[in-house]
């Protein structure tokens, strides 16, 4: 058994999960003894699929505070350059991430050790994090979504081809803009459904960006505009607003937010809250040993990477200090 025995297991190799073993390393915690599992064939799965590949990536995101507080840091960088420096980590401190493994079952055995199941295997641990983010299931909109418009609707802009075409996005966050960016840079002409009649919560940069290109009528923005319906209309989709006015698409994408993935925490009992699982100051769920990490304990104002990385340097404080020999003194 011992060569499935871990001191830690992470599930999801995001910021998060590989901020945290890189800081487990630091602290002294044997390499050998943790483990990461990640259900894509490569880390970093939601930057990857959700990020449009010329995005400028803030080290401040949503205003979130950008100061960092243990080994791992973000500046403003590309795209390509975030995942370099995740690469990095990974190689640097010669992490183990098993690919293409999603974890499907945590269960606390009488011993205080976890049982952690994947497709492919079985292996226990003393303790768990859970860093899965909240980008694995897009929010879906309230209306059926017709089958015969299923192939040209999207929840992100790697999943099809978007170019020369007409493109609704309907949302009013940064996603939404950053898609629009992207939307237009690929020569498209582009719409932006939003509820409301301003956009209060994009970043300043996006919403500078949004309006110039308004400006410029690189985007028609619809706005207090609710979707009643979607219907096919020879090759496109004809969207029906709710106060009375329609457009004509080649294709829509939602950006409507993730959310957590409540039924995986709900599973390991981990208490909820309206604001998302409760966790301690130190990431730790309800659940002793349980910690969760990045997006998915960073509540309804959402996360960053810099967040991400700040909370795994926290939690590992605590990991430390009540679960593990770390040889490194400043973690105790
Ligand atoms: C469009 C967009 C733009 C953004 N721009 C910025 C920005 O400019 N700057 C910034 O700081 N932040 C930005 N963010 C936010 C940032 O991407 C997140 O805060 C960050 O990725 C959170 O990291 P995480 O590790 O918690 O989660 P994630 O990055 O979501 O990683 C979770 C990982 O877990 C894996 N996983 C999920 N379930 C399982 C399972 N059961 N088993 C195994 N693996 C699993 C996933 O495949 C994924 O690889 C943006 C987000 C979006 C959507």
């Amino acid at each position: 058994m011992s060569d499935f025995l871990y001191e830690m297991v992470i599930v999801g190799a995001g910021p998060a999960g590989i901020s945290l073993a890189a800081e487990a390393v630091h602290a002294g915690v044997d390499k050998s003894r943790i483990i990461i599992y990640e259900k894509a064939e490569t880390h970093s799965w939601s930057i990857r699929k959700f990020y449009p590949e010329n995005k400028l990536v803030t080290a401040n995101y949503k205003g979130s505070n950008a100061e960092c507080k243990g080994i791992s840091c973000l500046l403003d960088s590309t795209k390509a350059e975030t995942l370099s420096y995740l690469d990095k980590m990974i190689i640097d401190n010669q992490l183990t991430v098993k690919y293409n493994q999603q974890v499907l079952e945590i269960k606390k055995l009488k011993n205080n050790y976890f049982r952690v199941k994947t497709g492919v295997e079985e292996v226990y641990t003393k303790t768990i994090a859970i860093a899965i983010g909240v980008l694995g299931k897009p929010n879906k909109p309230d209306y059926p979504i017709p089958t015969e418009v299923r192939a040209k609707t999207h929840f992100d802009v790697t999943s099809a081809e978007f170019k020369n075409s007409e493109v609704l996005v309907v949302g009013g966050g940064d996603s939404a803009s950053e898609y629009c960016q992207f939307l237009m840079q690929e020569g498209n002409r582009v719409h932006l459904s939003y509820r409301q009649n301003e956009f209060k919560k994009m970043n300043d940069i996006n919403l500078q960006s949004l309006l110039a290109m308004e400006e410029r009528k690189q985007v028609s923005i619809h706005r207090s505009t609710n979707v009643e319906g979607l219907s096919l209309d020879g090759e496109k989709v004809l969207v029906k607003f709710k106060e009375g006015s329609s457009v004509l698409v080649d294709r829509i994408i939602y950006a409507l937010g993730g959310t957590s993935p409540t039924n995986f925490l709900e599973s390991l009992n981990i208490k909820m809250t309206k604001e998302g699982p409760s966790v301690s100051d130190f990431f730790e769920s309800s659940e002793e040993g349980i910690f969760l990490v990045g997006d998915i304990s960073a509540g309804k104002k959402g996360g960053s990477i810099n967040v991400a990385f700040n909370s795994s340097h926290e939690a590992m404080k605590q990991f430390c200090k009540s679960y593990l020999h770390c040889k490194n003194a400043s973690y105790n």
